[in-house]
């Protein structure tokens, strides 16, 4: 144990630990070649579907409008009804009605507990069983869950990362039901999705400041559409993510301590056959895959998860999933909800699923394209070009305002993604690079250019007339406007904007609740402007043109159409003031900055307490993710690898002195030969290796002992990981020296094909 108190005793370090007990124990080379026979011998486990059509037994775990009907009083449905959807409190009496209602209703689906179901900011969802039943006295007892229960509880949070707001000893959060998005039953338990607040009322988790975000977004979007439609008094945020995943063999898995313990191969040679063979080697997905997907998917659709079937493969043992889109909250709950399912129902089928950003170096990584919109309550999603010059210039200003957005705030949103995980994929050559820039495709370029030329001041008549033609123009031109460019971190795609540069790992929330904050306070700024024009006597149209226009010459900066995935771009970039960092504590810099704080603070989504909190946890977690894999790469090195590689020398060296007995010495130099420069060269990678874990624990130890938490998490990042790549470069030399029936980890090739 190094002398870190506060991150050794992590329930994460914890888990390793004792995990790294049993599998070192178990790691040897038996354990890779009975991984690979009991691989070879799986059979598909293909189960019956919950119904033959899926509307059927869609939603049929989900305390959803239909199972309110049936199992809520009138005024206990309504009282909901007006939760979701004017946010206004349910008060206690109608409480006690829902949750009796509930209770009743997810006894008929078995369930015997509940849950206060929650994201804290450890990026997985948590829960606190209870049991309905409650004894009374005299032997008897009663089934439980009244309104209180629904509402409110204080789980025993002392473990959940707080960033300092809550005195961890205390552990005083609370969850509170969050009515807009439906309570769930898996397996035996009712799980209702809830915040996680602090008892002075701060955020503890991904939830609330959604939620926040989310009313600021319709705040600010409802009053610009004023400007056009009148009967809009709402408008709600659309998302669509889509979830890519590699799947792993279970036993495969638990040969690997590296990837059980980080979620990807710290080790290990590329493999002959590379993605280039793509459609040779994996066009078809196999039976275990398709009777896993099939499995989890029918899952999904019973909780409500509007999955469409997809089975397209990207890398090896890589696929992905994605839902029809849905409001914005729900649509984070269905994602979090969705992996858990997924990983649980991957168990049951003898997989693990990865859902690492960059499990495998050398192969494609995974993300998760969050495509997102507005619309309104009149049903107009307000990136979408229309009909009209006026919808269309309705159009304009939302696709304008949110470049405007990203522009202003790039690094915010580059903050929103980074994670240890996705510092691996972001800037590396298959995957969206480090800067923010956005993609609208040569059309609408054209015409924003266009837009742009105009003379400052007033337009003249012919030029509104020409702006107006053009403008009316827009749908024809989207026809065409298809979407090519893969290598953007921020697309439009002809109807919303796709963040392609989230992780597959991340809980949507972080990145759009960042979105929908900015986009927010943009709107706002371009009211203000328009409206101050207004006041002085311009027109509307033109006034809103006049503000566009402007914020389309501002923002022209942060518009990129070439390839992101080329160097040049990040010379370009560089030349355009756009700034690229690769680095998650970096990253993560601009939440101290005043700006943000007062952007945050002044939309109501996060406090600068709550941003403060926010940035230690992320750089904590940073830490941790680093000190791990730096943990797993120093002992199986030192432990496995080293020993494997003596072993192989020894027999070698038994080979040399078993020729010298046998032949002359001179024919035994000469037959000897290869053998020697083998053991020649293992040893100078052995040595190589025992060098570098020796430094790497060093500069481990001293960032240990720093107080500063961004200056550790930095120390992390510059002084620990780059020692990763030199010690994998010893070890994957030895992995081509050294015998194969010797090597104790699974091989990449046997990773990526075997299934
Ligand atoms: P890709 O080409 O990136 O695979 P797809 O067209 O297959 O993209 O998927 C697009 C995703 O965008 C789907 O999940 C879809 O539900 C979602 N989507 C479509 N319209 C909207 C919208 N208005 N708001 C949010 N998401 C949307
Ligand atoms: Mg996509």
């Amino acid at each position: 144990m190094e002398n870190c108190n506060i991150i050794d005793q992590h329930p994460l370090l914890d888990l390793y630990l004792r995990r790294r007990n049993i599998q070192f124990l178990m790691n040897t080379p038996r354990i890779r070649h009975k991984a690979l026979e009991e691989v070879l011998g799986r059979v598909p486990k293909f189960t019956e579907p919950p119904g033959t059509k899926v509307s059927e037994f869609f939603g049929a775990n989900v305390f959803n409008e239909d199972a309110m009907r049936m199992f809520l009083t009138e005024d206990a449905y309504f009282a909901v009804r007006q939760a979701i959807h004017q946010g206004q409190r349910i008060d206690r009496k109608l409480a006690d009605q829902v949750a009796s209602g509930m209770k009743e209703w997810s006894a008929t689906k078995g369930a015997t507990h509940y849950t206060h179901w929650f994201q804290p900011l450890t990026g997985l969802s948590a829960e606190k069983h209870d049991a309905f039943f409650e004894p009374i006295g005299g032997g008897r007892s009663i089934e439980r869950f009244d309104g209180s229960l629904l509402v409110q509880q204080e789980p025993d949070a002392s473990s959940f990362p707080n960033g300092g707001i809550r005195n961890t000893f205390e552990a005083r959060g609370y969850t509170a039901w969050d009515p807009s998005s439906p309570a769930f039953v898996i397996g035996r338990t009712l799980c209702i999705p809830t915040i996680f607040i602090s008892y002075t009322g701060e955020a503890l988790d991904y939830k609330m400041p959604l939620l926040r975000a989310i009313r600021a977004v319709d705040d600010a979007a409802t009053a610009v559409c004023q400007y056009f439609d009148k009967d809009v008094t709402k408008v709600i945020a659309t998302l669509g993510w889509e979830q890519e995943y590699f799947l792993i063999d279970k036993a495969l898995y638990f040969a690997r301590p590296d990837i059980m313990m980080s979620g990807r191969a710290l080790f290990g040679h590329t493999p002959a056959k590379g993605q280039q063979l793509e459609d040779h080697y994996f066009g078809s997905i196999p039976d275990r895959v398709r009777a896993f997907m099939r499995d989890f998917e029918n899952e999904a659709l019973m909780l409500g998860i509007p999955v469409k079937t997809r089975h397209n493969e990207v890398a090896p043992n890589q696929f992905e999933c994605a839902p029809v889109f849905e409001e914005l909250n729900l649509a984070v709950d269905h994602n979090v909800l969705l992996m858990d399912i997924m990983e649980k129902t991957a168990q049951k089928h003898d997989f693990r699923v990865l859902l690492h950003e960059k499990p495998y170096a050398g192969v494609n990584g995974s993300g998760k394209h969050n495509n997102w919109s507005l619309a309104t309550n009149t049903g107009r999603n307000l990136l979408r070009p229309a009909k009209t010059p006026k919808e269309n210039l309705q159009f304009l200003t939302f696709f304008v305002n949110t470049i405007k957005a990203i522009h202003s705030n790039a690094d915010v949103l580059r903050a929103s993604i980074a994670s240890a995980g996705n510092d691996h994929r972001l800037g590396a050559n298959e995957a969206p690079p480090a800067i923010i820039s956005v993609f609208i495709g040569e059309h609408l370029s054209k015409l924003l250019d266009g837009l742009e030329k105009n003379i400052k001041g007033a337009m003249t008549p012919d030029r509104k007339t020409e702006l107006k033609l053009d403008i009316g123009r827009i749908p024809s031109v989207m026809l065409d406007n298809t979407d090519r460019n893969r290598t953007s971190p921020f697309a439009f795609t002809g109807n919303k904007f796709e963040f392609r540069a989230v992780g597959s790992s991340a809980n949507c929330a972080g990145p759009m609740t960042v979105l929908n904050t900015i986009v927010a306070s943009q709107l706002k700024v371009f009211k203000k402007e328009v409206d101050a024009l207004i006041d002085k006597g311009t027109k509307k149209d033109e006034a809103i043109l006049r503000v566009l226009r402007d914020m389309i010459a501002e923002s022209k900066q942060i518009r990129f159409e070439g390839n992101g995935y080329g160097d040049e771009w990040v010379k370009e970039a560089a030349k355009r003031g756009l700034t690229n960092i690769n680095d998650t504590p970096r990253a993560l810099d601009v939440w101290s900055r005043k700006e943000t704080k007062a952007l945050f603070a002044s939309m109501e989504v996060l406090s600068g307490v709550e941003l403060d909190a926010r940035h230690e946890i992320e750089l904590h977690s940073y830490t941790l993710k680093v000190q791990i894999e730096s943990r797993v790469v120093g002992d199986l090195a030192q432990n496995h690898i080293i020993p494997t590689a003596i072993t192989y020398q020894n027999r070698l060296l038994e080979n040399v002195r078993g020729l010298r007995d046998v032949f002359s010495a001179d024919l035994a130099k000469k037959a000897g030969a290869t053998q020697l420069k083998l053991i020649e060269e293992m040893s100078e990678h052995i040595g190589g290796i025992k060098v570098l874990v020796d430094e790497m624990i060093e500069e481990r130890k001293k960032a240990n002992a720093m107080e500063d938490i961004r200056g550790r998490a930095i120390a992390y990042c510059d002084k620990v990981k780059p020692y990763l790549d030199r010690i994998r470069y010893h070890v994957d030399k030895l992995e081509l020296l050294v015998d194969d029936e010797l090597w104790p980890l699974p091989k990449m090739r046997e990773l990526l094909f075997t299934r």
